[in-house]
């Protein structure tokens, strides 16, 4: 059954048709070709959640992976994080937890920075 979707590469937004036989049409680039493919094999998402974090100003810091996950990881992905408990001081950029999930070289990592408090 034909799929239809939206390309999100770029704003442009071409609405996408993926037959059957993987043939993608309403793309107008490359680039909507290789998502369609990819969005109907093997769909991937960047995970962004947070993770608690003592000796800051909030308890909770903001992360993400540092590429996109197979959209079917997403909730161990989650689990995952729920158990993560960092101390400020962190950057933004800093790698929070290496080989995330074992996937391959994509790390979670920290969109905040925060200075450790009270000191
Ligand atoms: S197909 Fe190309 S031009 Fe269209 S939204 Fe995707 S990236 Fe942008």
């Amino acid at each position: 059954m034909p799929v239809e979707l939206i390309c999100i590469r770029c704003p442009r937004g071409c609405r996408l048709r993926v037959d059957d036989d993987l043939k993608v049409s309403g793309n107008s680039c490359p680039r909507g070709y290789e998502y369609g493919i990819k969005e109907v094999t093997a769909p991937e998402r960047i995970l962004t959640s947070t993770v608690a974090i003592r000796g800051a100003s909030l308890p909770l810091c903001p992360v993400k992976t540092s590429a996109p996950i197979p959209k079917g990881r997403l909730f161990d992905g989650m689990d995952e994080i729920a158990k993560i408990e960092i101390e400020a001081p962190v950057r933004a950029g800093d790698v929070i937890e290496k080989d995330f999930l074992g996937l391959g070289g994509i790390d979670l990592v920290a969109t905040r920075s925060f200075a450790k408090e009270g000191k």
